[in-house]
């Protein structure tokens, strides 16, 4: 039994609210009771009954559903509420009510009819938010961008100890167990304007590498930790007990299932990919080690035809995905850059082992369903790079003259440090298929779509270092329906 009748030693709500998922009867809630949230969370040992409400109107006069939740100590006293029973294409207030506290009102709202017209999306790509190197000047102009959802692409929290130099730091060391990790997710959503930003819109995530341990794929480690299985399943229910993501994604024995598929109506579809969990191992390590880095693309391994970033079942359901929804947008949203990004010099021919050029034969697995599907409105948005990059993506990287299959938004990152400009620049020269590179500004992008088009504004921060920051738009680019390919506009 739930107790009902608890007294908190401080506010529970301290790590805000959230909503996910959104579908047309129904929104993920999301909350944790967390009095003490560096410290495990303070809620103590007991389940603890959570009422919600969501309603029309931000004074709660006309609630349009309510119910109770559990929150268990086994999850954190995270709550996750799958409501069902909404219209289709309304905004919704909601909020959350536990020993005498109320939340703070969080705004959501849940997708179109499926299939119904639908003339509008605006939806915002961020990623890759250290804690130490920024403070969330992005998240708060994000916030106030007006948009229907906030795609998050990976690095939600990073797991290494604390440095000198940041802005803020890090609390503990690095994040190996349960309680480190949920500490860690727990510091990041104190920050009040990533709360904000949860509050104001729902949010589709998937992860990158961060959310565990740095470049790790499937079971190894970079440091090929023989206790790697242990850790990940700890990071991985972490994870889950902070984000507002249904109950399918609960961890289990077989680790987690995080693809989702969202419709926006008859506009478009959202597919959310998980490159990390089944992914074959980076090709050509250093001896004795895991992990990415630049490699020669002579590495023989490199090119072998089973390498796999999605693994095998998520591919095929990617692709039924695709080719039963054709006459709409696709966006396939996932944390590394597809675009093939090579640097030339001495002779030698370097790409990235860890992004999808370390995957050539599944990037090209990919790229022909989307050709063979005849799809011609798909575009990737993706992360990690911290930088923007904007590319079209081809079946041939090497054919100059041949046409693009899709488009490629990166988006950089919202706080972490970048590359070196020099580095980006040699890139955008010598891969005449990326459009556009910018190492040197944090911030987002807010991609505008309509049955016509779809247009993607490059937003930065003056300078992620001050909490103010104002934020500019330094490039649009647009794709035209039926058109692969990105053009600056
Ligand atoms: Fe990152
Ligand atoms: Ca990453």
């Amino acid at each position: 039994m739930a107790r009902l009748a608890t007294r908190f030693a401080a506010y529970p709500f301290a790590l805000g609210v959230a909503s996910g998922e959104p579908r047309p009867a129904g929104v993920v809630l999301w909350t944790r009771l967390a009095p003490d949230p560096l410290h495990g969370g303070g809620a103590g040992e007991e389940p603890i009954a959570v009422a919600w409400e969501v309603a029309d109107d931000e004074a709660f006069a006309q609630v349009a559903a309510r119910g109770s939740a559990v929150a268990r100590p086994s999850a954190a006293h995270s709550v996750h509420v799958e409501v069902t029973g909404l219209q289709p294409g309304r905004r919704y207030f909601y909020r959350f009510m536990a020993g005498g506290e109320v939340s703070p009102v969080g705004r959501t709202a849940t997708s179109p009819a499926a299939g119904a017209p639908t003339e509008h999306l605006r939806f915002g790509l961020g990623s890759c938010q250290h804690f130490e190197q920024g403070f969330y000047a992005a998240h708060r102009h994000l916030a106030g961008e007006d948009l229907d959802l906030v795609v998050f692409v990976g690095d939600y929290i990073y797991e290494g100890p604390a440095h000198a130099g940041g802005v803020r730091r890090h609390a503990g060391g690095e994040a190996r167990t349960l309680a480190q990790y949920r500490n860690r997710h727990a510091q990041y959503k104190t920050d009040s304007d990533l709360q904000a930003l949860h509050a104001a819109v729902p949010w589709l995530v998937t992860w990158d590498d961060h959310e565990v341990d740095n470049n790790y794929a499937r079971l190894r480690s970079e440091t090929l930790d023989p206790d790697f299985a242990r850790r990940r399943a700890a990071a991985y229910r972490a994870y889950y007990e902070h984000m507002p993501l249904r109950r399918r994604a609960r961890p289990g024995a077989d680790g987690v299932i995080l693809r989702s598929r969202h419709d926006v109506g008859a506009l478009a579809r959202f597919h959310l990919l998980d490159g990390r969990q089944r992914r074959t191992p980076q090709a050509c390590p250093l001896p004795g080690r895991g992990g990415g880095r630049m490699i020669d693309v002579r590495c023989r391994e490199l090119t072998e035809p089973g390498r796999t970033m999605l693994g095998p079942a998520q591919e095929r359901w990617l692709a039924e995905g695709l080719r039963e929804a054709p006459g709409r947008w696709h966006f396939l949203a996932e944390a590394t850059l597809v675009a093939r990004a090579a640097i030339r010099s001495g002779g030698r021919t370097r790409v990235s082992s860890d992004a999808w050029d370390g995957y050539p034969a599944a990037r090209r697995r990919l790229l022909g369903v989307i050709a063979d599907a005849g799809l011609t409105s798909c575009v990737f948005v993706s992360g990690d790079a911290h930088a923007t990059v904007v590319s079209d993506l081809k079946l041939d990287f090497d054919d100059h003259a041949g046409a693009p299959v899709a488009t490629e938004f990166c988006g950089t990152s919202l706080t972490s440090r970048g590359p070196s400009h020099r580095r980006t620049d040699t890139v955008v020269r010598q891969d005449p298929h990326i459009h556009f590179g910018d190492s040197t500004h944090r911030g987002y992008v807010v991609v505008d779509v309509t049955a016509d088009r779809c247009s993607a504004a490059v937003r930065v921060l003056a300078d992620p270092r001050d909490r103010d920051s104002g934020v500019s738009t330094v490039a649009t680019f647009e794709v035209q329906a039926g058109r692969p390919g990105a053009r600056r506009v």
